[in-house]
This record gives C-alpha cells, sequence and structure tokens, in this order.
C-alpha cells in the first residue's frame, strides 16, 4: 500500500528502526535510511532494501537540515516520516554527566522537532501524511538513574500531541509507539552500567531490573513494533492521531 510513497526512518541502521525501515520497504515505499554503524553493514541493509542512506548526526540541526534535503533530492518529499534514533545513559542525576543529559535531548527530542517542522509542511500541501514517533513506555512512567531519557520521551510525548491538533485537518496523522523493554543493541548495551549501578548480575538485571516491569515477562520483538507502524501508515489507522500507543507486555498497565 506504499507504492510511490517516500519514507523516511531515523535511527535505522539498528534495531526497531531497521525493522521499520523493512517493513515500510516490503509494503513499497522508497526508504532513506539514517544511523551510524559499519560501513558494509549500512551497505548491505541500502542493497536488501534498495534505500538511500544520510549519515546525517541527529544532535544537530544543520545536519538534520541536509538529511531532509538530501531525501527530497534522491527520493521526494518523505510522505511517512519516522522519528525513532534514541540514545540512553544509565545513571543517578546527581552524578549524570550533563554532556549526556544534552545529547539525550538533542537527539531523542530536539531532532524529533527538527525533522517534524521541515517536513510536515510538504505533507499537509500534499494532504496525506504519517508521522511516526517512537517514545517509550518511559514516556508515561519513570524508572530511576535514566532522567534524561524520561525527560526526552515525556517530551516526546506532549510534542506528538501537539503537532496531532495542528495538522489534523490536513490528512496528517501524529502518533508515538511506546514500547517496553524490546530485545536491541540499545537494551544490551545498558545493562552493564544498571550491573554497576545496582550492584546486580546479568541474570539479575535482565530478570528483576528489566523484566521485572513486564507482566509478559517477554522482551517486545522488532517485528511487533514495526508492524505496528505500518499498521499505522494503512487507510485503517487514518482516524488514529495524537495517540501514544503502548506495546510494553502490560508494564504500564499497572
Ligand atoms: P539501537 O541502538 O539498536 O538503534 C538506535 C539507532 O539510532 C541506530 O541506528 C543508531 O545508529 C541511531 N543513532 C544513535 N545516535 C544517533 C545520532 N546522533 N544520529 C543519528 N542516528 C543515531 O536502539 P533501539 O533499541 O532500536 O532504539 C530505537 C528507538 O526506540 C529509540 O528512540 C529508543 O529510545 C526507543 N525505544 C527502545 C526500547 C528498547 O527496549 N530497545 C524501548 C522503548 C523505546
Amino acid at each position: 500500500h506504499l507504492n510511490g510513497k517516500v519514507a523516511l526512518v531515523t535511527g535505522s541502521t539498528s534495531g526497531i528502526g531497521l525493522g521499520i525501515a523493512r517493513a515500510l520497504s516490503q509494503a513499497g515505499a522508497s526508504v532513506m535510511i539514517n544511523g551510524f554503524g559499519e560501513p558494509t553493514e549500512i551497505r548491505a541493509i541500502q542493497d536488501e532494501l534498495g534505500a538511500v542512506y544520510s549519515d546525517a548526526d541527529l544532535s544537530r540541526a544543520d545536519e538534520i537540515e541536509q538529511m531532509v534535503a538530501l531525501c527530497t533530492t534522491e527520493l521526494g518529499t518523505p510522505d511517512v516520516v519516522v522519528n525513532n534514533a534514541g540514545i540512553q545513559h544509565v545513571a543517578p542525576v546527581d552524578s549524570f554527566p550533563p554532556d549526556r543529559w544534552d545529547a539525550i535531548i538533542a537527539i531523542n527530542l530536539n531532532a524529533v522537532f527538527h525533522t517534524v517542522r521541515l517536513t510536515v509542511g510538504a505533507m499537509k500541501e500534499r494532504g496525506w501524511g504519517r508521522i511516526i514517533n517512537t517514545a517509550s513506555a518511559h514516556s508515561l512512567v519513570a524508572s530511576p538513574n535514566k532522567s534524561a531519557y524520561v525527560a526526552a520521551k515525556h517530551g516526546v510525548a506532549g510534542f506528538t500531541k501537539t503537532v496531532a491538533l495542528e495538522t489534523a485537518p490536513h490528512g496528517v496523522t501524529v502518533n508515538c509507539i511506546s514500547p517496553g523493554y524490546v530485545w536491541t543493541p540499545l537494551v544490551k548495551r545498558q545493562i552493564p552500567d544498571t550491573m554497576k549501578t545496582r550492584g546486580l548480575s546479568r541474570d539479575q538485571v535482565m530478570n528483576d531490573v528489566l523484566l521485572a516491569a513486564q507482566p509478559t515477562k517477554k522482551f517486545v520483538t522488532v517485528e511487533e513494533v514495526a508492524s505496528l507502524a505500518l499498521y499505522l501508515t494503512t487507510d485503517g489507522a487514518a482516524s488514529i492521531t495524537g495517540a501514544n500507543l503502548s506495546m510494553d507486555g502490560g508494564w504500564t498497565a499497572q
């Protein structure tokens, strides 16, 4: 159903973003991928999806402008924008490094504003658009030692609602998806820090910290998140806007 449509997915060289880029590509979209990684791995993703790649660092507004310009030149103005790039840092607030705070707010929150600011005008003119923001269960509830991430994700949820109201009369929907713990490199990387700050073993972090929050006792899969993102691009989802859709194995129902 996305034949002839252009999709820009940020942070799509890995994890959830890569899963969403795959799903949108399989549905017919021309896809621009973005993110960091080994050049050979990025080329393999490009070959698989027939995708154009932007190496924009989303902590920088000027590079986001270049990414959107490249997408427009190579593929056309995006019809679907997935703001997914994100980073994490785990530390108590009194020892939280200010540069990590700034980076998390820049990539997880400010970049969403910049990408939307630069793409929503064309969607409104065309009378169709889909903006999907990867928020988190941490857009609804908090966990200790994640002050920057929780602040940024709550910000994404509020920003999503605001833009949804601004674009509702123009055929553009704006939603966020809020996964619980998804088994991706981002989650794997925070296990050593959580072991250190809480003095726990690897198994204890997996079962007593991460999956403790998730009544299903299972990690959400990348494919599950991608299928929800894909659904939001269908005609059946035309009236879903301004929503924060949880996919967290029951975490935030508690
Ligand atoms: P990941 O680390 O596997 O992927 C993150 C992607 O963002 C990568 O492609 C990376 O290169 C890119 N990225 C990081 N910094 C960037 C920058 N400065 N500029 C451009 N790209 C950059 O992580 P993931 O788990 O797939 O996370 C994707 C999104 O999902 C994030 O927004 C994250 O907060 C959110 N999320 C993840 C989980 C989870 O449990 N994994 C849960 C809820 C929400």
